[in-house]
């Protein structure tokens, strides 16, 4: 098992699968974009299956996302979803996309083994996601989202976050789109993890906010607390249901104690939360030449690059998570990494 040293234990595996991204939205990255990796560190396709299988026959992984930047620009993704829905136990799997080419490969996806997906969407008007993603593709992601759901891909997230004089004043039209469209809305708060370091918490939307707002146009009932489990979701039955609509109050209302989740970058490294500022690299054990002990003469444990070894290294870097992002912390600093170079 991935347990730390709170006795919280890691079930669910979100993987980048590349850095880069097609959209500029304005919370994640600057409009020139950032230094990419380069191709020879980012993990195989095969090396990400490795992980994936280790994750899940040896360390109780059930749940895998896969993020980035924009998954659907790796061009092994449906190769990838494939392999790992093979895995026994299988994992159920999962893609976060701002949904530019899920008109493409929903089906595919499906397919291959895919559950779900959440799309990012953050406007119902082409000219404010314009502005918020740099790029005029909004009805690339109306089409992708439907896409999605024709494929099965249900239920269908829409991940929403919402900017101070750009779309604040959306909510309610946004819930009204999701519940027409059976898509399930969850609005996002903004956290400081954009790459130009431009978050402030005085300007920021808030859970708060967001609930008042729609409240105006609906009848929200919070579902039980214990429902909220690990999901960093919490969520409200909107005018006496079916439809729900989630909020993820990472600043305002933080879930680190239930947090059950463990990362890994697209060039191999694990974080055992987005605000970490310390990383362990998986890449370099991948990467070992089986040497001492390959002939079977020492313990497994000890075999450069074996699995048994990947798997020793992924749990002491969990037994190492801290208690929380340290968000209310007067000393915190933003990671040196970006949400899109994480995984988000
Ligand atoms: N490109 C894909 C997408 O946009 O869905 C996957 C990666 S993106 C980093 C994952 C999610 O993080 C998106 O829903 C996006 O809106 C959200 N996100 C990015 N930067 C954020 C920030 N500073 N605060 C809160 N959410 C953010
Ligand atoms: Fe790209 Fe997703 Fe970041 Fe937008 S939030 S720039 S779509 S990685």
């Amino acid at each position: 098992m991935l347990i730390d040293t709170y006795g919280r234990v890691a079930t669910d595996l979100r993987v980048s699968l590349t850095d880069r991204c097609n959209l500029r939205c304005t919370y994640c990255m600057p409009e020139e974009g950032l230094q990419w990796l380069a191709k020879p560190d980012l993990l195989t396709d095969d090396e990400i299956v490795r992980l994936v299988r280790i994750a899940v026959t040896r360390l109780g992984i059930t749940e895998v996302r896969f993020t980035g930047g924009e998954p659907l620009l790796r061009p092994g993704l449906v190769g990838i979803v494939e392999r790992c829905a093979q895995l026994e136990p299988r994992p159920r799997m999962s893609l976060t996309t701002n949904g530019i080419g899920l008109k493409r490969t929903a089906q595919a996806l499906k397919a291959a083994g895919l559950d779900r997906v959440n799309v990012s969407l953050d406007t119902l008007r082409p000219d404010v996601f314009k502005t918020l993603t740099r790029r005029d593709r909004h009805k690339d992601v109306l089409e992708g989202l439907e896409a999605a759901r024709d494929a099965g891909l249900t239920p269908v997230k829409v991940n929403t976050v919402l900017m101070p004089g750009l779309n604040d004043d959306e909510a309610p039209d946004l819930l009204a789109w999701a519940v027409e469209n059976d898509y399930e809305l969850r609005f996002i708060e903004q956290m400081p993890l954009d790459a130009q370091h431009g978050w402030k918490r005085d300007g920021m939307i808030t859970a708060g906010d967001i609930l008042q707002s729609l409240r105006t146009r609906f009848e929200l009932t919070e579902e039980g607390s214990t429902e909220r489990g690990s999901a960093p979701a919490e969520r409200w039955i909107v005018d006496g249901g079916p439809h729900r609509v989630g909020v993820i109050a990472s600043v305002t209302r933080p879930f680190c104690s239930a947090c059950d989740r463990t990362r890994l970058t697209a060039d191999g490294q694990v974080r055992t939360c987005l605000f970490a500022t310390e990383e362990t690299d998986l890449r370099a054990a991948l990467r070992a030449t089986p040497a001492e002990g390959a002939d079977g003469t020492a313990d497994a444990e000890d075999v450069t690059g074996s699995d048994e070894e990947i798997a020793r290294i992924w749990k002491f870097a969990m037994w190492g998570k801290k208690a929380g992002s340290g968000l209310d912390d007067p000393s915190f600093l933003q990671p040196d990494r970006p949400m899109s170079a994480i995984g988000g």
